[in-house]
């Protein structure tokens, strides 16, 4: 019987997560009450839990609401910040505030690998899926792209093994959740608006490794001595995996080929994930599906076949000898370097969107392969400014995403690359990277 029966509990913030825990909670005999600032009684969500009989309460965050409901634990959605009215006073009170990763790992009969960092989640998370569930191990994906993780969980038995994204958000609501695997991949300044400060942030990472036991394992991006300081804090066995070093105790480059713990897995070559930085999420994905048993043949089979997660420089198609890839996802100019960085080949740089007031130059560095850029969106002339300082000498502007595609089209060579990288928010012409991404797709179909 749950630990959870009879308690009353109080859910904020609806969203996705918040409807999949208040429903998990409710079948588990829990007294359920949610609280949502921007939900309203219209709501197809807000219907489906008052049908359960559960008690939604939209427009507001009635301070007296936790007196009201006797509340004793409090499930709050990652997004809601912890200066929240509401949250301040549970403090004061010593509530538990969790998430609801803390509630999956409580129910989960599943072993859970968890994946954390700032950049290179959701492609790490997908890998070690796909190389799972290649070598027959039931994987079950959660996060980001897949569903909530309690719902997962719930579905879980002991037969699977849950891969679960995890962002700083949901791990600042952990209590005892500790992950079999986890693995963080790198530190990055990000988020420190709701973080408040670079400490806090790490802390919230570090938090994947604190309950960790011996039997349990750490996989550390060596090269990132933030990620090797905060795994001290872990009693799992400690696998490393680093792009620079080839004597770490875990996966490696050595003679262009990855290795972990002296065997061989692959040649680089026969690699189609491009990039240095899908590098470090290639060889994280290797120790963790090695510490799992996953056989050479399966890894071997996914990395010569994965082409990447959609939006994320995700290869699209060859038109002509030109190869098209996605990055739309790449909505800073970190993530476009990164991208940049990737090809020798010449490349042709679609770009612009939302300007949030930043200027480019950080971008030019990279340029070095760069022999066109086309440009659409607010950031058009910024874009066009530093291009023209570092003399590149195609330089086109545009009106949107589609056109980018035919005008790169018409300038490109055979052997060229051409790369959706914004480095910018899509918001000022799409509603989401994703549909940006969508239309650079159908642009290049629309080619052939
Ligand atoms: P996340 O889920 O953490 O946002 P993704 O796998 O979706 O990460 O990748 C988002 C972008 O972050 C990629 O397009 C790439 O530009 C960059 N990125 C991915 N992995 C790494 C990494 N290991 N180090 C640095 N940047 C990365």
């Amino acid at each position: 019987i749950s630990e959870y029966r009879h308690q009353n509990i109080l859910v904020i913030g609806l969203a996705k997560s918040g409807l999949a825990a208040a429903k998990l909670l409710h079948s588990l005999g829990a007294n359920v009450t949610v609280n949502d600032l921007k939900a309203t009684h219209e709501d197809s969500s807000v219907i489906e839990l008052s049908r359960l009989g559960i008690e939604v309460i939209c427009g507001e965050h009635p301070l007296t609401l936790l007196e009201d409901k006797k509340i004793e634990v409090i499930v709050k959605n990652p997004g809601i910040p912890y200066n929240n009215p509401l949250l301040t006073i549970a403090n004061e009170k010593a509530l538990p505030i969790i998430t609801e990763v803390e509630l999956a790992y409580k129910i989960s009969e599943a072993d859970i690998i968890g994946i954390t960092g700032s950049n290179g989640k959701t492609t790490t998370t997908t890998l070690i899926y796909e190389i799972l569930k290649t070598d027959d191990q039931n994987p079950l994906i959660a996060g980001n792209i897949g569903t909530v993780a309690c719902e997962v969980a719930q579905a879980a038995t002991a037969d699977n093994v849950i891969v679960m994204e995890l962002s700083s958000f949901q791990l600042l609501g952990t209590i005892e959740f500790r992950p079999a695997i986890a693995i963080v991949l790198n530190i990055f300044n990000a988020h420190l608006d709701y973080h408040g400060t670079r400490e806090d942030y790490v802390l919230a990472k570090s938090k994947i490794y604190e309950n960790q036991i011996q039997s349990d394992y750490a996989i550390i991006n060596y090269d990132d001595h933030e990620v090797c300081e905060m795994s001290e804090k872990s009693h799992a066995e400690k696998i490393y995996f680093s792009t620079k070093k080839d004597t770490v105790d875990g996966a490696y480059v050595m003679s262009d080929a990855i290795y972990f713990r002296g065997e061989k897995i692959i040649d680089l070559k026969d690699i189609v994930l491009p990039g240095e930085h899908n590098l470090e999420n290639i060889l994280a994905a290797v120790a963790a599906v090695k510490m799992r048993g996953a056989s050479n043949q399966s890894i071997y089979k996914v990395l010569t076949t994965f082409t990447g997660v959609k939006h994320r420089l995700q290869f699209v198609d060859t038109v002509e000898g030109r190869r098209f890839y996605n990055d739309s996802k790449a909505t800073n100019i970190l993530a476009t370097s990164k991208a940049l960085q990737a090809f020798s080949q010449p490349t042709i740089l679609l770009a612009g969107g939302l300007d949030r007031g930043n200027e480019f130059d950080e971008l030019t560095p990279y340029f070095e392969s760069v022999k066109a850029v086309v440009l659409f969106g607010e950031t058009a002339p910024k874009i066009e400014r530093i291009a023209t300082e570092y003399g590149i000498e195609v330089i086109k502007r545009v009106d949107n995403v589609d056109q980018a595609v035919s005008t790169a089209f018409t300038v490109s060579e055979e052997g060229d690359v051409i790369l959706l990288s914004p480095a910018c928010a899509s918001w000022d012409q799409y509603r989401t990277f994703e549909e940006r991404g969508d239309i650079f797709i159908q642009a290049v179909h629309k080619l052939k």
